[in-house]
């Protein structure tokens, strides 16, 4: 059954129709032991919402002429790019890689707006990646307009949105002294609406003795969701003014896991030496935390949290090992049972494919309350990951970063005393 889905397309030439490497397509020898790791498979039971199934298809298209047809790219835009099928391959088969490019391809080639749907749709993409997200003012002043409709109970629950804060937006992070030790990156929507999170941030870095420093001009989007939907041109050209933000040696703390993974990948994205340099600054916040020389003062909270591995601190970084390295001397850490499957956000995916990101979350979720036990309904998660926490709290899960965690439990330190 499976060889008769991928024998026909490694037969065919080259048609070169996806930008991705041939070698690294056909490394695929269809073991399906990534199936169970996948969200769109587990909820759909389907072959084509499978790894393995995604595989077949872009060989289709690629070495069997296969055209670029809805068929194809409902297969292809169904996929959360969550990675759990790459960290579970024995052939080390780089899916990321091979969804990357069947997504620049399906960019490239819109579908013809047949519906109000499908209109709809590509207005609100130009809207979002190429109007807004590269431009932070507009950023921020879409986020003032939602704020007024958030308080008018204009915004449905469902999408998401944290209860967003006027002083917060109003007030803007302050960088130490010059010269910095370490960068905080502060993106672009988590900026908007999470800047309280790198507040935090900059509490628990300054406590562990750094001085902190700020991007310059163009260090706000960093170009993930670009290269989520295949927009590859636009998150080259975000990469690069990102890298130009923040020059010289400095490490470059990112809090979004989502961001972190995208700028670690900058070395491949731009394929220069001053990219692969970048590249190896980026630190995911608590990775570089837990690298830290000395302790943080920090005191037992008592509080339980269940853990929740956003896909890219898992999967792409492998740096989950951090959070709970940081986050155990003050809390007790309750595990899930699900192999880090996915929780459905995936950058703009919980918007476009709602439904299926909405059974993927139900699944995640009833995971989360078994890990929590008796304290499932008073459940605080921790998630490194923005997406993460928005996509979870809109079923009113309470969902927090590791840095709004570590510095509720930092011990405050001691005013110097007046005469001395
Ligand atoms: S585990 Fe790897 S080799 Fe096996 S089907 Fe999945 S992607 Fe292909
Ligand atoms: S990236 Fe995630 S959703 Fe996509 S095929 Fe792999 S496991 Fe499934």
């Amino acid at each position: 059954m499976v060889d008769a889905v991928i024998a026909p397309a490694v037969r065919g030439a080259r048609a070169g129709v996806l930008p991705v490497d041939e070698d690294e397509l056909v490394a695929c020898v269809a073991c399906g032991l990534c199936l169970p790791h996948c969200p769109t498979y587990r909820v759909s039971g389907l072959e084509r919402l499978s790894p393995r199934g995604r595989i077949a298809a872009m060989r289709a298209v690629e070495l069997d002429h296969a055209p670029l047809d809805e068929a194809f790219r409902d297969t292809i835009e169904t996929c959360v790019q969550c990675r759990g099928c790459e960290a579970a391959c024995p052939s080390t088969v780089p899916f990321g890689h091979l969804i990357e490019g069947a997504n620049e391809a399906l960019a490239a080639h819109p579908a013809p707006a047949a519906d109000t749907r499908r209109t709809a749709r590509r207005v609100a993409e130009w809207f979002g990646f190429t109007l807004v997200l590269p431009r932070n003012r507009l950023l921020l002043t879409a986020t003032w307009v939602l704020l007024v409709a958030q308080r008018l109970h204009l915004v449905p629950r469902r999408l998401g949105l944290p209860e967003l804060s006027a002083d917060s937006l109003r007030t803007p992070l302050v960088a130490d002294d010059p010269p910095a030790d370490v960068y905080l990156f502060p993106g672009c929507v988590m900026d908007a609406w999470q800047r309280d999170v790198h507040r935090d941030a900059l509490e628990v870095m300054r406590a562990a003795g750094a001085q902190v420093g700020l991007p310059g001009p163009g260090g706000d989007c960093c170009g993930a969701l670009h290269t989520h939907a295949g927009r590859i041109a636009q998150a080259r050209r975000l990469a690069r003014r990102v890298m130009a933000s923040m020059p010289g040696t400095a490490p470059v703390v990112v809090d979004s896991a989502g961001c972190g993974a995208a700028m670690k990948d900058y070395g491949r994205l731009l394929d220069t030496p001053e990219a692969h340099a970048f590249a190896s600054r980026v630190r995911d916040f608590s990775e570089w935390v837990a690298a830290q020389p000395g302790e943080l003062p920090l005191r037992d909270s008592g509080r339980a949290v269940v853990v929740q591995d956003p896909c890219h601190l898992r999967h792409v970084q492998r740096a989950q090992g951090a959070v709970r390295t940081v986050l155990a001397p003050a809390y007790r850490l309750h595990e899930t049972a699900d192999d880090g499957l996915c929780c459905g956000a995936g950058g703009a995916y919980a918007v476009r494919e709602h439904a299926l990101a909405g059974e993927i979350r139900d699944r995640k979720i009833a995971a989360l309350r078994a890990a929590a036990g008796d304290d499932a309904d008073r459940m605080v998660v921790v998630s490194a990951n923005p997406g993460c926490a928005m996509h979870l709290g809109a079923a009113g899960i309470d969902v927090r970063h590791p840095a709004e965690l570590l510095a509720a439990a930092l011990v405050p330190s001691e005013p110097e005393h007046p005469d001395a």
